[in-house]
């Protein structure tokens, strides 16, 4: 089939996600033949460096040696069962070790397919506890704003972002949004962790007032990523963790973006010292190979639905609930973590990254550049609203694949980047910005 012929069916046939189909009159579409490491290569042959992990799931870049040859392994062993009534030895292998990753304090998985589902289940799970224990006036949800927790329509509820919210407003039971912490909001004189307190100190006012009727409040630890990768101080996380355990609330740690060492640590929650009563995992979980996500949770709020009566069993499911093959994906990916002490070798490219940001970006209007681990993230001054466009074009003429989000433009690259590489996706960055900024 030639890329032309592909490219045409494609836009008749396949529905593209979060996208404006008539765009793609002006914007080509492009074809992906293969991947290779931290490289997408097109029908072409053009080379595209993945300097946004391929919307923030590859973690050990494509076709990576080591996850494909667990997979083959798999294939000739099991595809997949239903896990109601069956279970494998993928399954319980990776939720044994993602307990150990938590030190055991979240002990018990439940599986899904992607990240939303992950948000609906820890919403479901929390509003259920409550119910098991006596209080079902506790059924509604704080969230952060700016927060974005996955587009179905459960989660769409603690999805604070107005395009969404407004398209699909009669569908949605809406949680109640608090202050964002976010960094960049520090007046003159202040830090990060001021800010951090000043939004606590807004959240405590919330809770206190509501708390009878909340169930939880969920977070993207440290970094909210779809919102443009804002940036807060850890301080807010001891406040929230200390304000919802006075208050009987539930916290709920949405890493599906920052776990599996994206933030620097291997869950981002441990950088504040807190743990979470219930952990939301997905992207990374499978190196971007198969769709999975899941839910772990306390061994109180497992408790509160063990009894002889169905109704107060957890009542949720998929079809395709802790797939063997997705399971079997993350645990290589386990595996490459603990064989190359990978959330080591990430700290020097954090640090090369930050480093060639900080002198290729120098005298462009640029504001607010900022890093936690392996995210890197800066404001345009004067970016328009046709910026992202433009400079996701400039980027493939750069042989770069980034996205900005509004005004931010972010790297978020696969843990595989040499010293050479890492300068090179930051240089390519950088040129993409040229030939994209706002004119005048
Ligand atoms: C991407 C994302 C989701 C939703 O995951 P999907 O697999 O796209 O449904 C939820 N929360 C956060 C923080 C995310 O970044």
């Amino acid at each position: 089939m030639s890329e032309r012929d592909l490219l045409a069916r494609s836009l008749a046939a396949v529905w593209h996600p979060c996208t404006q189909m008539k765009h793609h009159e002006r914007v080509p579409l492009l074809a992906i033949a293969r991947g290779e490491g931290p490289w997408l290569e097109d029908t072409a042959g053009r080379r595209f460096l993945d300097g946004i992990s391929s919307w923030w799931t590859n973690l050990f870049g494509h076709c990576n040696p080591r996850i494909n040859a667990a997979l083959q392994d798999q294939l000739g062993r099991l595809e997949h069962a239903m896990l109601a009534g069956f279970t494998h030895e993928p399954v319980v292998a990776l939720s044994e070790r993602l307990s150990a990753r938590t030190e055991g304090h979240l002990g018990h998985a439940f599986y899904a397919s992607d990240g939303a589902s992950a948000t609906e289940i820890a919403l479901k799970m929390s509003q259920h506890y409550w119910r098991n224990c006596g209080q079902p006036g506790k059924n509604r949800f704080l969230c952060l704003e700016g927060s974005y927790h996955g587009e179905t329509v459960g989660a769409l509820a603690v999805t604070d972002v107005a395009i969404f919210r407004e398209a699909y407003a009669p569908l949605v039971r809406p949680a109640a949004t608090v202050a964002s912490p976010d960094a960049r909001r520090a007046e003159p004189g202040e830090t990060g962790a001021d800010v951090a307190r000043r939004a606590a100190d807004q959240l405590e006012v919330t809770l206190a007032r509501a708390h009878r009727e909340i169930a939880a409040l969920i977070v993207e630890p440290l970094i909210q990523g779809a919102s443009g990768m804002v940036m807060y101080d850890p301080e807010y996380l001891r406040q929230a963790r200390a304000l919802c355990d006075r208050y009987g609330v539930h916290l709920i740690a949405d890493e599906i973006a920052v776990g599996f060492g994206r933030s620097g640590s291997f869950f981002a929650y441990r950088q504040a010292g807190i743990r979470p009563d219930l952990l939301c995992l997905s992207k990374g979980i499978s190196g971007g190979y198969l769709p999975l996500s899941t839910v772990l949770c306390t061994e109180d709020i497992y408790r509160a639905f063990y009894d002889d009566a169905l109704g107060r069993a957890f009542l949720h499911s998929h079809s395709y609930t802790g797939n063997a093959l997705a399971c079997r994906a993350a645990l290589a990916v386990l595996d490459i973590f603990d064989e190359d002490a990978v959330l080591d070798a990430n700290r020097e490219r954090a640090r090369w990254m930050g480093e060639y940001a900080g002198e290729l970006l120098a005298g462009r209007p640029v504001r607010h550049l900022r890093q936690r681990g392996m995210i890197l993230a800066f404001d345009v001054a004067g970016a328009d609203r046709d910026f992202p466009a433009r400079y996701f074009a400039a980027g493939l003429d750069q042989g770069v694949l980034l996205r900005p989000i509004g005004e931010t433009v972010y790297l978020m690259p696969p843990y595989v980047l040499d010293r050479a590489l890492t300068r090179e996706l930051v240089a390519r960055a950088v040129r993409a910005l040229d030939a994209s900024l706002p004119p005048g």
